[in-house]
């Protein structure tokens, strides 16, 4: 791992051998698809969660924030406020259902949307907010959840980097918005391949994402009609998705998600040791939860200030080029073809994330990482920018 010629990846998932065993245990009894494992995998994560919730296990974090809208109604007319520095998936999901996402800017510190930004946004058109909690920092949700409050509008959190993450000592996940979103992708906190889970405090939202999550099949009201021994009987109430866990990816998870306060805490040292190391460089670093709240630490974002002798895209080559690979998050959508010309977005509008995106770079940043690991992208950082 000393090596200076082994290169650095930008991430590699932390898989053992529990997760391998639980995989081959689905696989010799022969239920792949989903079954016993997704639904404990559910059961397990809403107990991690803290109870009180219900889980919804899906094929991915952008299937569970569909399945959420739609449960709420979103359609064409209506308006989802929506960060502008995000992944493609938050916004795209809005139009999925004929809706308009509504962009905001960031605050600069945190990377998160406010309160005050989005209340800007409301209209009369406004259905949902949807809050992003970028790198796994929380946004203030308790500002945010009595701004929806205010306007009777329905909240959502993508939540895709925000495990395990808190908002004043309750976890994402729990809080009282309407859904949050999880994301299982590869290079996510913890990972099954592709997947994701819905979260939600209301039984009817959780039970309509479950009918459409497979191809809009009512099982259960069917049953009660029937003789419960009759299972080849269904009902489809409604043009459903194929939105789906496997049991091989929800094996994965059961095993993923009793290692995800170990990977948090391996994480925040790795981001602690980055902040010691690189403070004095031209560089302005991430800022941790505040008040004891837990910061997941998905991602560890620097900034290149202007006064450095290289800009983002100069750093992020000459690190390459030692063997360490990093990655930028995001590229504003106000950027992107689609969303900048069905929209007509211009970058005076988000000046924030015009700032951020020009010097932001996303360092190798994953549970496994080795102190010397660290210690070289810290090096090379230094030797680039002094
Ligand atoms: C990764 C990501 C998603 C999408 O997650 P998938 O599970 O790949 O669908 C959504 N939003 C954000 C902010 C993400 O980073």
């Amino acid at each position: 791992m000393n090596d200076p010629n082994i290169p650095i990846p930008f991430f590699a998932p932390d898989i053992g051998q529990e997760e391998i065993d639980e995989v081959i245990d689905s696989m010799t009894q022969g239920w792949i698809t989903t079954g016993k494992k997704t639904k404990r995998f559910e059961a397990d994560f809403a107990a991690y969660l803290g109870g009180g919730m219900e889980c919804v296990a899906v094929n991915s974090a952008t299937a569970g924030l569909h399945l959420a809208l739609e449960a709420m109604g979103v359609g064409p007319g209506d308006e989802v406020i929506v960060p502008d520095y995000t992944f493609t998936a938050s916004a795209e999901v809005i139009r999925y259902l004929g809706a308009d996402p509504v962009f905001v800017d960031i605050d600069k510190q945190t990377l998160n949307v406010t309160p005050q930004a989005i209340e800007e946004k409301i209209t009369p058109r406004t259905k949902v907010i949807m809050v992003v909690h970028f790198a796994g920092l929380s946004a203030d949700m308790t500002g945010i959840l009595a701004l929806a409050q205010k306007h009777s509008l329905k909240t959502i959190e993508d939540a895709a980097h925000a495990l395990p993450t808190t908002h004043r000592g309750t976890k994402i996940g729990a809080l009282k918005s309407d859904a949050a979103v999880f994301s299982f992708y590869a290079t996510k906190t913890i990972t099954t391949g592709e997947g994701g889970m819905i979260a939600t405090r209301n039984p009817q939202l959780a039970a309509r994402c479950k009918v459409m999550r497979l191809h809009g099949i009512d099982r259960d009201t069917f049953d009660r009609y029937v003789d419960n021994k009759v299972n080849w009987k269904y009902d489809v109430v409604a043009p459903g998705y194929k939105y789906n866990m496997t049991d091989i990816a929800a094996s994965l998870g059961i095993q993923q998600l009793k290692k995800a306060d170990r990977f948090q805490r391996r994480r925040q040292e790795i981001a602690d040791r980055y902040n010691e190391l690189l403070t004095g460089l031209p560089l302005i670093l991430p800022v941790d939860a505040t008040n004891g709240d837990m910061h997941s630490w998905h991602l560890y974002v620097i900034r290149v200030t202007k006064d450095a002798p290289l800009n983002r895209d100069q750093l992020l080559e000459a690190l390459s080029a030692k063997g360490i690979s990093c990655s930028v998050h995001f590229i504003p959508l106000h950027r992107l073809k689609y969303w900048r010309e069905t929209y007509g977005l211009t970058k005076q509008e988000f000046p924030n994330a015009e700032d951020v995106f020009s010097g932001c770079l996303s360092l190798p940043h994953f549970s496994k990482m080795s102190d010397d690991q660290v210690e070289r992208v810290a090096a090379a950082l230094k030797e680039l920018l002094s």
